[in-house]
């Protein structure tokens, strides 16, 4: 849908780029360390100073305390976090529940290296969890559970006592939990972002994967990071430098510098910022006649496409881009074969003229 978009010159409301402004400081640091000659390999699990802010910064916030030397690793992207986790730690046969509607990339990234991803349906309109359900997709091949919270694409963001359920069945049958917690700034309406590692008995079986292209809408920097006891770390230390050798260096300094210099005002205000872009969009998609359950995080809409023509989701994201111009991507990306036809994602986090200018267009359909 980007290239199509692209190449109609339309608005993308498709992928979730994230191209709201990079904090200043973030930029200067990263712009800094160039002139300064950090163009060159880093340690594989990233500099020390990007470790230390990350120890700090999850300290900080959840009262989780990593080793910097040994329990953080800074990755390619939270995705290349998840990928040196799944070499290291699953075996081809092994299942790994995932909850649907699922981000791809999860999907996919497990499939590529023969693990089969297990999915465990949320309940609509609010995308609840069925912990009987969970309970009952747990095979003798089960070693993990994926959980993505805020959720992409549903905007799902788990509650304490849905993170308990699923970190009571990770105890029970000895499985770890991979946490996608990317969007945990992205926090709506008081909602709270609960870190599944801080849950009794948790610490020792999360892997906490999380990264600074949302946070920091620096998406093609490629940075992000694991968090996750130092039994397992060498070993995913080991992959992501087998695939990456390690982060790009230069950014390493940018985020770090976010992350000891920005004041926690930031990052209420990045979710300030992201509620009223999201209060814009779900009026102009109720206005469209296509609508949404109301997401509690990350910064997409699943909203309902059953006025639009199209047998398909991605015929339906076809004819509204032809006719408006503007970029959503089919909701079956997300589901298993033959679900999600009728819905589409559109993201908002996108800089306001384009994002109201995209909602006109939907207005007028
Ligand atoms: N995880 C989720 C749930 C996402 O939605 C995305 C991007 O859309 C990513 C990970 C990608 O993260 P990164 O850019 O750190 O690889």
């Amino acid at each position: 849908m980007t290239t199509e978009c692209d190449r109609i010159g339309g608005i993308n409301l498709a992928q979730g780029v994230c191209d709201t402004p990079v904090p200043g400081i973030v930029q200067e640091a990263a712009i800094k360390a160039i002139h300064e000659g950090h163009n060159i390999y880093t340690r594989c699990d990233g500099i020390a100073r990007l470790r230390q802010a990350i120890a700090e910064k999850q300290l900080r916030d959840y009262g989780l305390r990593y080793d910097p030397e040994c329990e953080v690793m800074v990755a390619s992207g939270a995705t290349g976090g998840l990928h040196a986790t799944v070499m290291a730690l699953l075996n081809p046969g092994d299942e790994v529940i995932l909850f649907e509607p699922f981000y791809g990339y999860h999907a996919v990234t497990l499939q590529s290296m023969r693990v089969k991803p297990v999915l465990v349906a949320l309940a609509e309109p609010d995308w609840s969890l069925d912990t009987e359900a969970l309970k009952a997709a747990v095979t003798p091949q089960t070693r993990a559970i994926l959980l993505n919270t805020p959720a992409n694409p549903s905007g799902k963001v788990f509650t304490l006592a849905e993170t308990e359920a699923v970190a009571q069945l990770c105890i029970e049958h000895d499985l770890f939990l991979i946490t996608d917690e990317i969007y945990e700034y992205f926090i709506y309406d008081g909602a709270r972002h609960v870190a599944p590692a801080t849950l009794p008995g948790m610490r020792e079986r999360t892997i906490v994967l999380s990264g600074f292209s949302k946070t920091y809408s620096v998406t093609g920097w490629r940075l992000g990071y694991a968090t996750a006891d130092a039994r397992w770390m060498p070993a995913m230390s080991h992959f992501h430098d087998l695939t990456y050798v390690c982060a790009p260096a230069p950014f390493q300094h940018g985020a770090a510098a976010g992350l000891e210099y920005l004041p926690p005002s930031f990052y209420t205000q990045l979710a300030a910022d992201h509620q009223s872009k999201r209060e814009r969009l779900l009026r102009a998609l109720e206005a469209a006649g296509m609508e949404s359950s109301v997401p509690s995080g990350a910064y997409y809409v699943l909203a309902q496409a059953t006025r639009l023509p199209g047998k398909t989701g991605a015929e339906k994201a076809r004819n509204l881009l032809a006719t408006t111009g503007v970029a959503a991507v089919a909701g079956s990306a997300f589901f298993r074969a033959g679900r999600g036809e009728d819905l589409l994602r559109f993201c908002f986090a996108k800089k306001d003229g384009e994002l109201d200018e995209a909602c006109d267009r939907l207005r007028r359909l």
